[in-house]
């Protein structure tokens, strides 16, 4: 015997709101559904690390354009510029070293 509520019972997937008629379409509907939204959130959570990353990479270049031109500044002004005792020189030089070569 026919259940006539069954038979007209809609199968919503309770993500994207898809309507089928039977259990296994819905099924199928929520399983990709679900994993678009995991893609998505992956995705996402990529790009706002990348951007994130950006604008550090922006903020070290910057603060090195910087110190680059203050170092020309005050070479051009006092000949040689002399780190204080306070500062590891070896490290300061690799750092140059870095960045010029
Ligand atoms: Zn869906």
């Amino acid at each position: 015997m026919e259940n006539k509520m069954y038979a007209r019972q809609a199968f919503k997937c309770s993500v994207c709101g898809q309507e089928y008629d039977n259990a296994m379409n819905r099924a199928h509907c929520e399983l990709n559904c679900i994993r678009k939204q995991e893609e998505e959130a992956k995705k996402a959570a990529y790009l706002k690390k990348k951007e994130e990353q950006d604008a550090r990479h922006k903020e070290v270049v910057e603060a090195y354009d910087r110190f680059h031109e203050l170092l020309e500044k005050y070479t051009a002004d006092y000949g040689t510029f002399v780190l204080n005792s306070n500062v590891d020189v070896p490290t300061f030089s690799k750092l140059i070293d870095h960045f010029w070569f």
